[in-house]
Parts: C-alpha cells; sequence; structure tokens
C-alpha cells in the first residue's frame, strides 16, 4: 500500500492542471451559458497525449497505470464536468471496451487513432426506454450476409455530434433476451446513421448530449465486438471503466467545490467576522474534505485492482456511487456557503450544483449501486471471471518492439 502519487502522476497531474486553469477556467462560464462545447479541447487534449492515457503505447497510448486516468479525470473535472464526461465516454467506455474485447484488427483501426486522439469515441447504450432496464432496449441488427443491418435510437449518447466511432448495442436475437444483445462499432460516415444534439440540460451545458439514429445502416461484420450474444456482458464490463472515471471526475468536483468555498469564507463577513469563523459553516467545509479524501481512497483502490487485471465491479461501484454523493453534496453546501450570491452564475458554484447532479444519474444510478452493494453482502451477486481482461500494468511490450 503506498498513498503517494509516483512522480509521473504528479506530473500528469500538474500538466491537467495547468492546462485547465489556462484552457477552460477563463472560458468555461460562456460556454455553459451559451450551451456551448469546445471541441478544440479534445485536441488539445491530444496534443498533450491525454486522450489514451492508459492504452498501451504499442495502440497508440500513452501506456500509464490505470490511476493516472483517474487524476486526469479529476483534473478535468475540477475545470468543468463536460471535459471529464467527454474523456470518460471517449476512453473510459469506449477506447477501454476496445482494448478489453477487440481483436488485433479493431484494435489498430478504431483503438489506435482513437488512443493518439485522432478520432473521438462514443457509447450507445440507452434508449428512450431503456435506461437502467438495459435488456429493455429495442435495436436491432439483423445479419445480411457479411453485414448487420442496424435500425433504432439511443438516447442521452455524449458527444453524440463529435464523436466519430460509437459502440453501440443492439439485439441480434431478442428471444435470448439480454444473452441476445450484441456489441457493434458503427462509425459516423455510415450511411443511414445520424445525430441530434440537445439543448435545455439542467447541467453539463459545455457538452454535448442527444440522440443517435440508425435507419438501416450496414455494418460489416468485422464490426462486431466480441461474439453475438456477448454485447450485455461487454457493456457492464465497459462500465466498470466509465464508471471509475466518474468517481475520479467526482473527487475533482468536490475539489473545485472546496477551492471556491475556502476563498468565499475568506472574503465573505457576517457578524464582525469572516464566515469560515461559523462553525456550522466550518461544518459543511469538513464534510467536503471527508467526501474528497474517502472518494479518492475509493477509486485509487479500484484502479489498483485494475493495475492488477482484477475484477473491480463491486469496489468500482461502491466509488462511483459515493463519490457521485459527495460530490452533489459539496456542490449543495458551496452554494449554501456562498449565500445568495451562491444563487446566481457569478459564482461557479450554481455550475457546480448543477453539473454534479447527471453522475449521480448515470453510469447506474445512485439506486442501482445501492442496490448492488446490498446484493453482494447478501450473496445475491457476485462476479464471476470475464473471459476478457483489460491488461495488467505495467503493459507488456508489444512483440514488435521486443
Ligand atoms: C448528461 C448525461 C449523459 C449521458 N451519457 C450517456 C452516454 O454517453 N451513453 C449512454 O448510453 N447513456 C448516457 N446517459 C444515460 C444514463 O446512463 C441513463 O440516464 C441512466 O442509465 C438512467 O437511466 P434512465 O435515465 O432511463 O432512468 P430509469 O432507468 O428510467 O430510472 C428512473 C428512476 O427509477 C430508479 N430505478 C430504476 N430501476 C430501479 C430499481 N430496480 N430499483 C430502484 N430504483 C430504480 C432510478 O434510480 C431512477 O431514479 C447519460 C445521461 C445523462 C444525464
Amino acid at each position: 500500500m503506498d498513498f503517494e502519487l509516483t512522480e509521473e502522476q504528479e506530473m500528469v497531474r500538474k500538466m491537467v492542471r495547468q492546462f485547465v486553469d489556462k484552457e477552460i477556467n477563463p472560458y468555461i462560464q460562456d460556454w455553459d451559458d451559451q450551451g456551448h462545447f469546445e471541441s478544440s479541447i479534445m485536441k488539445r487534449l491530444a496534443d498533450l497525449d491525454l486522450m489514451g492515457v492508459c492504452i498501451p503505447e504499442e495502440y497508440g497510448g500513452s501506456g500509464m497505470d490505470y490511476n493516472t486516468l483517474a487524476i486526469v479525470c479529476e483534473e478535468l473535472e475540477r475545470g468543468d464536468t463536460a471535459f471529464r464526461t467527454a474523456v470518460s465516454v471517449h476512453t473510459g467506455l469506449n477506447s477501454m471496451t476496445l482494448l478489453q474485447w477487440g481483436n488485433e484488427e479493431q484494435k489498430k483501426k478504431y483503438l489506435t487513432p482513437q488512443a493518439r486522439g485522432e478520432k473521438v469515441g462514443a457509447f450507445g447504450l440507452t434508449e428512450p426506454n431503456a435506461g437502467s432496464d438495459v435488456a429493455s432496449l429495442k435495436t436491432t441488427a439483423v445479419k445480411e450476409g457479411d453485414h448487420y443491418i442496424l435500425n433504432g435510437q439511443k438516447t442521452w449518447i455524449s458527444l453524440c455530434d463529435h464523436a466519430d466511432h460509437f459502440l453501440v448495442f443492439a439485439y441480434t436475437d431478442k428471444d435470448k433476451k439480454h444473452k441476445g444483445i450484441s456489441a457493434f462499432i458503427v462509425e459516423r460516415t455510415m450511411p443511414g446513421f445520424s445525430s441530434r444534439g440537445f439543448k435545455g440540460k439542467l447541467g453539463i451545458r459545455a457538452g454535448n448530449t442527444g440522440e443517435i439514429f440508425f435507419d438501416n445502416v450496414k455494418v460489416p461484420k468485422e464490426n462486431l465486438l466480441g461474439e453475438e450474444g456477448e454485447g450485455f456482458k461487454i457493456s457492464m464490463s465497459a462500465l466498470d471503466n466509465g464508471r471509475f472515471t466518474v468517481a475520479a471526475g467526482a473527487c475533482g468536483q468536490i475539489l473545485a467545490c472546496m477551492e471556491e468555498s475556502v476563498k468565499y469564507c475568506h472574503e465573505r463577513k457576517t457578524f464582525g467576522k469572516e464566515i469560515g469563523k461559523h462553525q456550522l459553516v466550518q461544518q459543511m467545509l469538513a464534510k467536503m474534505e471527508a467526501g474528497y479524501q474517502m472518494s479518492r481512497l475509493l477509486v485509487f483502490r479500484a484502479g489498483s485492482l485494475k493495475n492488477q487485471g482484477k475484477r473491480n465491479t463491486r469496489e468500482t461501484s461502491l466509488a462511483k456511487w459515493q463519490a457521485c454523493d459527495f460530490a452533489n453534496e459539496a456542490a449543495n453546501d458551496a452554494v449554501q456557503i456562498h449565500g445568495a450570491y451562491g444563487y446566481s452564475n457569478e459564482y461557479p458554484v450554481e455550475r457546480f450544483l448543477r453539473n454534479s447532479k447527471a453522475p449521480v444519474i448515470y453510469e447506474g444510478t445512485r439506486e442501482i449501486h445501492t442496490i448492488m452493494q446490498a446484493e453482494y453482502m447478501l450473496g445475491y451477486r457476485s462476479d464471476k471471471p470475464l473471459s476478457n481482461n483489460l491488461p495488467v500494468w505495467p503493459f507488456e511490450q508489444s512483440k514488435e518492439e521486443v
């Protein structure tokens, strides 16, 4: 057990912090007000080699450990949830799933340009009538010769208008229920694919979210990820990685709440003293600190299990549930500490509060994670070994390099 960041991790943390302070924080309020997703940030992240942090170098990534991805997510969300969400879907939900389940051709064709940041990946699981209840999805994939024909619709898809590649889940055999779901790599340029971003979200307004549609999209059979019928399993293992990044991001959200609140506590005076001197205000700060430290430990434990190649569904679910709840509470308290000023966009804490709600809903709602934890305790749920795992870190050098 070592609770210190390595030199490399500390270097990455500093780099992302500087990037956020220089290239996101000065502009984020405007982007949020306008509901504008600044896609150039993705290109800048690629310039910094941050689009494939924990993807092996042989597939275009930086080859760093899984906890370094957590550090990147924490620092990004200290700026805004929108860009952490983008990294969560691109790296956590899409690229890491290709790394875990893709064959060599798929890794070369799709993972490598994604890890280099030349292409952007997204994740299409949710449908208008299928969120927590994944098996209710209606999208179908019918095999015709060398192709699958996809028809259906996905909603609440992050990066819907910006991603180049989508990991899409569809029924190949409805009668088999969740064992009849398969996973496909779909390209935006495939005829019959379309997307429509939506406005009016409570938070993450500087992010791009919306619908994607499949109207007889012809997907080559080579784009089936894993075997037919493995889609449900693949989607759940993708969530083990996505949730990890969401939990790490939530730590960054708490950090931002602490920074703004401490600053304001020293600035604002009531009854002749700084509000930081009032014990009930101190209580809110102390809760933020406790939430931050506990969440971080849970995140790094999950990351350490990933580094060792061990299954971590239970640990990741706990980290995601707790960190997101703590972040939502911290943002609520940050607004409270700012009083009426916290209720306006003169201060960023109102954005933190709006942003902190979605992570309590996406990648498993608070209720789903609560149930999962109780089910593990009661012995109603246990994790069987998967046929495909993430590579253990440090990654082995590729055969070509050796
Ligand atoms: C900003 C944002 C970005 C997103 N990005 C993506 C994305 O990129 N890709 C993607 O596929 N999806 C994405 N989602 C969708 C997200 O994953 C779903 O919203 C989530 O899974 C919940 O599904 P739902 O909204 O349909 O809620 P429902 O499943 O309909 O749940 C409604 C309510 O009922 C509760 N509930 C449901 N079942 C149970 C149960 N068994 N026991 C107790 N309570 C229950 C839930 O906790 C919730 O409170 C995104 C969502 C948001 C808000």
